[in-house]
């Protein structure tokens, strides 16, 4: 009868809406006194690691016991005491006095989770305890299935919304390697279960550009099946869709997707070819606009010259400098922490943030100095008849003028927000021997310096 009072109890709890997190907060209140922690693991297929939903799904360490209590599991019920039995176990071997006791959370056969109880020093239990969290454990197997579906169908409906934003941020972006981890971060949110792969076409060949490596032979082979007639072609009994980006009748790159669970849904494959339809027309218009840009000297986003132009001007400033032996500084600076602000903000606050940093720098400098988008977030500035003495005063300036600035952010399209963030910069002063490549390098070492020591500051490079 008790037992019965204690499954309607978790009944209850679990025909309520409620999340992963509540959920195990909930169960441990059911449990007695003796029940000491109730954690729940589940397992990530996609990055192949153990999170604990408890604890805002962090991700355990390497070395964590759960690893091995999840392999040890597979094919049985429950682990008791690092020992894995079957039930019912038999009892001569059996220490009833349970300290930790583990159940297996299952889907489709499979175990994806394990649920933990620690236990109160020299508990004892019985065979009937046992009994009842078999049941109970597969009742949250069957909570937590749910609780993953559902996530699964909002996210459908976050799909139309997300794939507007990121049609907007793109438009005044144009560098590949910025967009293509926007887009393979996209398709990875969006398709559970799956690994995802971006290929660019190069002229000899396709070339990985999202995530960092792809070890899978039979991806490759998936790629030289590739024509611009194809669809999408399936292999590895429909564990591998391979989806060609073409525009204008040419591949110019592929989306691989990788199921890590079951063959690829219909779903799955719809929401592919729509998605990679879309990545093509963004990578195609960057591509385009890359190609106007190459004329172009100005960077669009914060109308500081862009990296070809400050090469141009840099050459020019050096022969002067050499010419007339006037002192030169190279300054390097690199945005604090911005993969937070993006994260936090979305990728069209970030924009913002790089404009309104931009639009700092250029106030706080000199007519005759030049300042330049050197890549993503990092700027880089030439100070000509300029002491670094002085660099180091015009850098401190600077670095304050950022950190007591706020930056007005758009939040959500309605509301606005200040933000403030700091930056890190490095110095160097040109000396005659060296090459103006080699100027910034020095100044890239110093700005490193100035990361690694603490951030927010300017560090030299002085040579010896
Ligand atoms: P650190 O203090 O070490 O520099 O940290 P960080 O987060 O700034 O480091 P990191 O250099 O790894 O991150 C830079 C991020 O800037 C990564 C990239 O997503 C983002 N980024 C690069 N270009 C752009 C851009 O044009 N717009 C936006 N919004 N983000 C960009
Ligand atoms: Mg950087
Ligand atoms: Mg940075």
């Amino acid at each position: 009868m008790e037992n019965l009072y204690f499954l309607s109890k978790v009944s209850d709890i679990l025909n309520k809406e409620i999340d992963a997190k509540d959920l195990s907060v909930k169960l441990k209140s059911l449990l007695d006194e003796s029940v000491k922690e109730l954690n729940i693991y589940i397992f990530d297929n996609v990055t192949s690691t153990i999170r604990d939903c408890v604890d805002n799904w962090r991700i355990l360490e390497e070395d964590s016991e759960i690893y091995s209590l999840f392999e040890q599991i597979k094919g049985h019920d429950f682990v008791i005491n690092s020992k894995a039995y079957k039930l019912p176990p038999s009892v001569s071997e059996m220490t009833l006095k349970i300290s930790s006791l583990y159940m297996p959370i299952i889907r489709n056969e499979k175990v994806f989770g394990l649920i933990e109880l620690k236990m109160e020093e020299n508990h004892s239990s019985n065979m009937e305890f046992l009994f009842l969290m078999k049941i109970f454990s597969s009742q949250i197997s069957l909570k937590l299935q749910n609780i993953f579906l559902d996530e699964q169908s909002k996210i459908n409906v976050d799909f139309h919304d997300s794939m507007k934003n990121i049609a907007k941020i793109i438009e005044t972006q144009y560098e590949l390697n910025y967009i293509v981890p926007l887009i393979g971060e996209m398709l990875d949110r969006f398709i559970s279960d799956h690994l995802i792969y971006v290929f660019l076409k190069k002229s000899e060949g396709f070339s990985l550009v999202w995530p960092k490596a792809c070890n899978d032979a039979r991806v490759y082979e998936a790629l030289e099946q590739l024509t611009p007639e194809t669809e999408y072609i399936l292999t590895n009994n429909d564990k591998i869709g391979a989806f060609p980006l073409v525009s204008e009748g040419e591949i110019t790159g592929c989306i691989v997707a990788r199921s890590t669970l079951d063959n690829l849904s219909k779903r799955d494959i719809s929401y592919l070819e729509q998605l990679t339809r879309q990545s093509a027309i963004t990578i195609n218009r960057a591509n385009a606009y890359s190609k106007i840009l190459q004329y172009a000297t100005i960077d669009a986003l914060t109308n500081l010259n862009n990296r070809r132009q400050f090469e141009i001007r840099l050459k020019q400033e050096i022969a002067t400098t050499k010419r007339q032996n006037n002192p030169l500084c190279a300054m390097m600076i690199d945005i604090d922490f911005f993969k937070k602000v993006n994260d936090t903000y979305g990728h069209a606050s970030g924009d913002a943030v790089l404009r309104g940093v931009a639009r700092i720098i250029k106030s706080a400098l000199r007519e005759s100095d030049i300042p330049a988008r050197y890549g993503g977030e990092e700027f880089a500035i030439l100070l000509p008849y300029t002491h670094i003495e002085e660099a180091q005063i015009v850098g401190e300036r600077l670095r304050k003028a950022v950190e007591s600035s706020s930056i007005a952010i758009d939040v959500e399209d309605v509301d606005t927000k200040e933000i403030q963030v700091t930056i890190s910069m490095g110095l160097a002063e040109f000396n005659k021997t060296e090459t103006g490549e080699e100027l910034f390098e020095r100044a890239d070492r110093a700005l490193y310096e100035a990361k690694t020591s603490g951030r927010n500051k300017v560090c030299l490079n002085i040579e010896k």
